[in-house]
């Protein structure tokens, strides 16, 4: 761990990088410089206020197909940008053929029930200390947007951990549906039907055909990537916007199939397969295997914000305008008919027409989120306990400030221990003051600050409870506990070819 963090450390966009950012074609849009690369675009090309622009070097653009450059950068965007962000998208604009398909990084996660780890995976490292959950990687730049493709990713946030599927040619299927009869954003199918038993004599090899609709027409595909449909019910109870009962009145049932053989031929026209083997699961199957879903959607999150990052290299003019307004579109309203008619070929969604008006996406208005101040900002966060409260009494700090704590013991509590560390190490910082009041000087990093209260009887060699993760608060002392826990693919995209 020690050893990741330091290599954060190290490699934050050198400050020469500013240098080098001589006028090129085409960067006539790029409005206010944030320094370090970074830039807001100007009003006329974005009047929402979606987009920051990084500018990398060729050699830099090549790296971003690592989470880990995408982590370094997100730290460098966090000296700049509160912390006000659930999902990062990231876009790299280049002519370099980077040879990689979109895919997500999930960064934090304290939903339980769909079957992943609590924890803050990367989020802590990258300066998010409070709200980020992850970041997609869109290759097709504003096409991804319109396309499937970032509806697709934001899904991975929450799904596929709940059955193990397998795709079309018997592997897993690796976070999504694979062939199985989740049909939404994540691939399946939702109809099925027998066409043929004891396929070649096998007893209990069946030939079936999925299909997304009731007509058995067209086909479908087990990434999801081809898929032009809306959140299914199962994406919906993950993300928190439907609930088990729901799906109880729906009579849900997940079919999930094995032993999948596929002729891509067949496949392609019919959606045919043969599988060995069907295993089905109620809501209550699935709750029995990963507990209830927790927050329900009495009381999950409805509401996202996200940041959109084009990575911009000198090869190829990036296309602000488009890119605007297609993040436009995608956070729209459940009503907005913008692509409508644009590509006959499928129907895409907005995110509202996705979660059929349950959940909103807002990408706009980010130049209220920028710090505004020359020098880079570093996140203070404190993580409460059991036995009283703290607070900082700031929350975005430069470096050499003095940030105060005040600790809030409860009646018969006192502050036994305070710990100021850098954000997701266990690399500390030295605490001043005494009592419940306490200083420290701000580095230039992250800072995360964890108390223990006990009742005052003196220390004693027991450990003590530690810090305790409340709904929707960090986890505390373990600070980051690893990468890639989330990292998928999506699988290489039909949608390029259908530019113009
Ligand atoms: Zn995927």
């Amino acid at each position: 761990m020690k050893k990741l963090f330091e290599v954060f450390r190290c490699a934050l966009l050198p400050a020469v990088l500013s240098l080098l950012l001589l006028p090129a074609p085409g960067f006539g849009a790029l409005g206010q410089d944030l320094g370090d690369g970074f830039f807001l675009l100007d009003p006329s090309v974005d009047p929402e206020s979606s987009i920051v622009v990084v500018k990398l070097s060729p050699s830099e653009m090549r790296q971003v197909v690592y989470d880990e450059k995408i982590r370094e950068i997100t730290r460098t965007l966090y000296t700049k940008f509160k912390d006000d962000f659930d999902f990062l998208f990231f876009s790299p604009h280049t002519n370099q053929s980077l040879n990689e398909p979109s895919r997500w990084g999930g960064e934090r996660n304290y939903v339980s029930g769909i079957g992943t780890t609590l924890g803050e995976f990367g989020a802590l490292v990258c300066g998010s200390l409070e709200r980020l959950k992850g970041f997609a990687v869109n290759m097709q730049g504003w096409r991804s947007v319109v396309g499937t493709i970032l509806r697709h990713e934001i899904a991975h946030q929450y799904a596929n951990y709940i059955v193990t599927a397998s795709n079309l040619r018997n592997q897993s299927a690796g976070g999504h549906w694979g062939v199985s009869n989740a049909g939404g954003a994540l691939g399946g199918f939702k109809y099925s039907r027998v066409l043929e038993e004891n396929v070649g004599g096998v007893i209990g090899k069946t030939k079936y055909q999925g299909s997304l609709v009731p007509e058995f027409t067209g086909t479908w595909g087990d990434a999801g990537t081809s898929n032009f449909v809306p959140y299914s019910s199962i994406e919906l109870y993950l993300m928190g916007l439907v609930s088990a009962s729901e799906l109880r009145t729906q009579n849900f049932v997940l079919d999930v199939y094995s032993g999948i053989e596929a002729d891509p031929g067949s496949f392609l026209d019919t959606g045919a397969f043969t599988a060995t083997g069907k295993i089905s699961y109620t809501i209550d199957d699935i709750i029995a295997r990963h507990g209830p879903r927790v927050p329900d959607p009495a009381s999950s999150q409805k509401h996202f914000k996200a940041l959109s990052i084009m990575l911009v290299d000198d090869s190829i003019t990036p296309q602000y305008r488009e890119m605007a307004q297609a993040l436009k579109w995608f956070s729209g309203s459940i009503n907005d008919t913008t692509y409508s008619n644009s590509f006959p070929e499928f129907t895409s969604y907005n995110f509202a027409q996705a979660t059929q008006g349950l959940a909103t996406l807002e990408t706009g208005n980010i130049r209220a989120s920028y710090h505004n101040r020359p020098t880079p900002v570093y996140a203070v966060a404190v993580r409460q306990a059991q036995g009283g409260s703290i607070r900082a009494d700031k929350q975005y700090v430069e470096a050499g400030e003095t940030v105060t704590i005040t600790a809030t013991p409860n009646s018969g509590q006192v502050l036994s221990s305070l710990s100021a560390n850098i954000a997701g190490t266990t690399t500390q910082i030295p605490i001043g003051g005494a009592g419940s009041t306490r200083t420290f000087q701000m580095p230039a990093d992250f800072v995360l600050i964890i108390p223990t209260f006990s009742s005052g009887e003196g220390p004693g060699p027991s450990p003590g409870p530690g810090p305790e993760p409340g709904p929707g608060d960090g986890g505390g002392g373990g600070c980051a506990t690893g990468f890639g826990g989330l990292v998928l693919l999506a699988a290489a995209v039909v949608f390029l070819k259908k530019k113009s």
